[in-house]
């Protein structure tokens, strides 16, 4: 079992806005695992800079995954063949055992663990030339699309959201908090001249109590329909009082990393945001999903600015959720990997086994 780490520049079409700042371009890794047959599994991995890492720490975060499978190849072999033997088992991943032992023994990055739990799926997968959501055993439409409309000035969020509207998308996700709350209702107030449809917002921990609890108000009056991270990740006791006040769902995204940050959602919380580099994977990412719908809140999917290697690794399990918020590699402007794809707005998952991600030609 070998592991191969390769850096990807990624380009943004248009620069991506958030409250805590704006980026023209990310970086990304993709670990490639193959096993003794000549057997490749591909996945993705981006820093979780909220959380305080940087490129530089997570390259040394996959060289550890690389050295942890370099000295344990056997033990991955053989719960490999074990996993490719066992029946296909709806309620969880063949790897789960493996994960958790892999989880253990690399504590550090979940975007790590993320990277190797996706090629390690990808790779059982092709062997059993089965796609990912197949062996998974997920079934069914994925769930509608939203596109994501980045913070800029006012006339260029517009254009995002007519071009989006254009493509196809039914839902837009449109990001706000980075000034104050007049300029995020001026700025919904203008989309909504382009988009009647479904609209949500994400504040990214942009706004305080008081001015969350007005702008819930004027936000439903205009019909969004959910607020995303309305406070900085940690402050729990003003999100339970938000959203025991707000007119508008409210959703986790920043304080719903992983299934231990779920034990702390204050019950108010109406849905969670699951992305599989913030909790470390498949394996947690469909965890995480299994709390959500066992206590009736919504889920969503969501993805970083990150390439169509670990989104569409994402978009196999878009048909267990209720918004796949999966547009990350559409802002790219050099994707270097090609899988799933947006047809009218909808998700439209590649053939073929496993994932299903290539690397685009040159
Ligand atoms: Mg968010």
């Amino acid at each position: 079992m070998k592991a191969r780490i390769t850096e990807h520049r990624l380009i943004l079409a248009h620069p991506f806005g958030l409250s805590t700042g704006t980026s023209h371009e990310r970086r990304s890794f993709s670990i490639e695992v193959r096993d003794r047959e000549g057997t490749v599994g591909r996945g993705e991995a981006t820093p979780l800079h909220y959380m305080g890492e940087t490129p530089e720490t997570l390259r040394g975060e996959l060289d550890r995954v690389a050295a942890f499978l370099a000295s344990r190849k056997d033990a991955v072999e053989n719960a490999l063949g074990e996993a490719a033997g066992a029946p296909v088992d709806r309620s969880a991943s063949p790897l789960a055992a493996l994960d958790a032992h892999i989880a253990a023994a690399l504590p550090g990055s979940a975007a790590a663990r993320c990277a190797l739990s996706t090629a390690l799926h990808d790779l059982l997968a092709c062997r059993l030339s089965l796609s990912l959501r197949d062996l998974l055993g997920v079934s069914g439409a994925p769930a509608p699309a939203s596109f994501t409309v980045a913070l800029d000035d006012v006339e260029a969020m517009v254009e995002r959201a007519r071009e989006a509207v254009a493509a196809g998308f039914c839902v837009l996700k449109v990001k706000l908090g980075r000034g104050d709350g007049a300029s995020d209702l001026k700025i919904v107030k203008a989309i909504r001249s382009v988009h009647s449809g479904r609209l949500l917002v994400d504040a990214n921990g942009g706004w305080s109590v008081a001015s969350a609890r007005e702008l819930a108000t004027r936000l439903a009056d205009l019909g969004v329909e959910a607020i995303e991270q309305p406070l900085p990740r940690g402050e729990r006791a003003g999100m339970a009082e938000v959203a025991r006040q707000s007119p508008l769902p409210i959703l986790a995204d920043e304080d719903s990393l992983d299934l231990a940050d779920l034990d702390h959602l204050p019950a108010e919380v109406g849905g969670i945001n699951v992305k599989l580099m913030k909790c470390g994977g498949i394996v947690p990412a469909l965890a995480m999903i299994r709390w959500a719908r066992a206590r009736g809140r919504r889920v969503m999917l969501g993805c970083m600015v990150q390439s169509s290697l670990g989104i569409t690794a994402a978009a196999h399990l878009a048909p267990l959720v209720d918004l796949a918020d999966l547009d990350g590699a559409a802002l790219l402007a050099n994707d270097p990997f090609e899988g799933m794809r947006f047809e009218k707005g909808r998700i439209v998952l590649p053939g073929g086994p496993g994932v299903g991600a290539v690397p685009r030609s040159p």
